[in-house]
């Protein structure tokens, strides 16, 4: 979700039903602005807030990681 605005391009952005902006996902469900080819983010230095608050390696991405 976008609380702040960290110029996250148009085309990655989508509208919930209840009016919340959102990062848009691919069919698979990964985000859109992940470049598959080095999954790296692609607009790393406009990535939304809670990308940058994320804890890389915490408890809450090891759980996401064992999701099959
Ligand atoms: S850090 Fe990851 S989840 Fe966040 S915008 Fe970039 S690719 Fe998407």
């Amino acid at each position: 979700m976008l609380i702040t605005d960290t110029g996250v391009p148009e085309r990655f952005i989508e509208v919930d039903e209840w009016g919340s902006e959102t990062m848009s996902r691919l069919d698979d469900g990964w985000c859109a602005a992940l470049d598959r080819r080095t999954m790296s983010c692609s607009i790393y230095l406009n990535r939304p807030l809670i990308c940058r608050e994320f804890d890389m390696g915490g408890p809450d991405c090891q759980e996401e990681r064992l999701r099959p």
